[in-house]
């Protein structure tokens, strides 16, 4: 694991690597105490021919810059923060699966571990990057999701935090997972706690709706996380000449869509299958013409270097 300090007022500048395990902290840690702290998820890949890549890592260090500005903390610059990720991945390339098989999944954190008694940022930060191996999460056309339209917990609110992704919008999610799992459903789908109506996104995903082969997402004003997925999946759209629109998006219009699907680092692209919001199934067909399946094959092939990467997304590190 790649491990680097740094006191409130100065800058990180230099870390270091040390096998896995545990870190002491301060009972009086900002983070226990406050929740002050942050969490990244990004991927690297074995490609057949023996590269190394990761999946535009410049937006993960710039999304923990600005959470970092949210939540009050000094955070790595961005060559600082992908040249960690490099080294780290280097360090644990005996980890990275078998082109084809998988992935190294990346968990890059930053803390407030120095000790704060009364509520402030806390006086030293710790930026941490730990790797594990991950199996094909997803596989086309496999598992869609069945989801739970929430309408009594909400995941964020204007002015909140729910835009960055700070560790604390994520214990709360827990309940409403927890209940929505015990009655089968794969995972709960939020809407916005001002009007209870408008659809939000996934406990950690971002979501997508089709109608007459027009793209449609709720926009990331405040209480959405930004996936970069998300943005990739816009971008893919446009390529393909679909017409994509950010845009409020009403739950009962999702209901009516001709297909739904959600994205994010773990699942890349996930189809949904069904939809429940309070009495109401709707059960959506996925054909083999289905948008998400051009979506998402159109990325992994950017990702495992069959089609070019135009935009500058892939980044080697062999
Ligand atoms: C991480 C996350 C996403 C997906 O972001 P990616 O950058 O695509 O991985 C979406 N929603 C929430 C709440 C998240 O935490």
């Amino acid at each position: 694991m790649y491990i680097m300090k740094c006191s409130i007022g100065d800058e990180f500048d230099k870390g270091q690597l040390l096998p896995y395990g545990n870190i002491e902290l301060s009972p009086a840690a900002g983070v226990l105490n406050y929740g002050q702290g942050l969490y990244e998820g990004m991927k690297a890949m074995r490609r057949e021919d023996g590269k190394i890549v990761l999946f535009r890592p410049h937006e993960n260090a710039l999304r923990m810059q600005i959470g970092a500005e949210r939540m009050c903390m000094p955070s790595p610059s961005v060559d600082l923060f992908v040249d960690a990720v490099k080294k780290t991945v280097l360090a644990n390339n005996r980890w990275i699966p078998p082109a084809g098989k998988g992935t190294l999944y990346i968990r890059p954190l930053l803390l407030g571990t120095g000790p704060v008694l009364g509520l402030a940022p806390a006086p030293e930060y710790t930026f941490i990057i730990y790797v594990t191996p991950v199996g094909n999460y997803f596989k086309a056309g496999s598992a869609p999701l069945s989801l739970y339209v929430e309408d009594e917990f909400h995941r964020a609110s204007r002015g909140g935090t729910g835009g960055v992704k700070s560790i604390t919008n994520y214990a709360p999610a827990l309940k409403p997972l927890i209940r929505a799992k015990s009655k089968g459903f794969s995972d709960v789908l939020y809407l916005d706690s001002e009007h209870n109506k408008y659809v939000e996104e996934v406990s950690a995903c971002n979501i997508f709706i089709v109608k007459d082969n027009i793209i449609s997402t709720p926009p990331t004003k405040g209480s959405i996380l930004a996936g970069i997925t998300r943005n990739g999946i816009i971008e893919i759209a446009h390529d393909h000449g679909y017409q994509v629109e950010e845009r409020l998006i009403e739950v009962e219009e999702l209901l009516k869509a001709d297909e739904v699907f959600c994205t994010g680092t773990a699942v890349v692209v996930n189809p949904v299958g069904s939809i429940t919001y309070q009495d109401k199934r709707v059960d959506y067909k996925i054909d083999e013409n289905a948008v998400y399946k051009r979506m998402f094959s159109t990325y992994m092939a950017i990702q495992k270097g069959e089609i070019e990467d135009k935009n500058g997304w892939i980044v080697e590190i062999n």
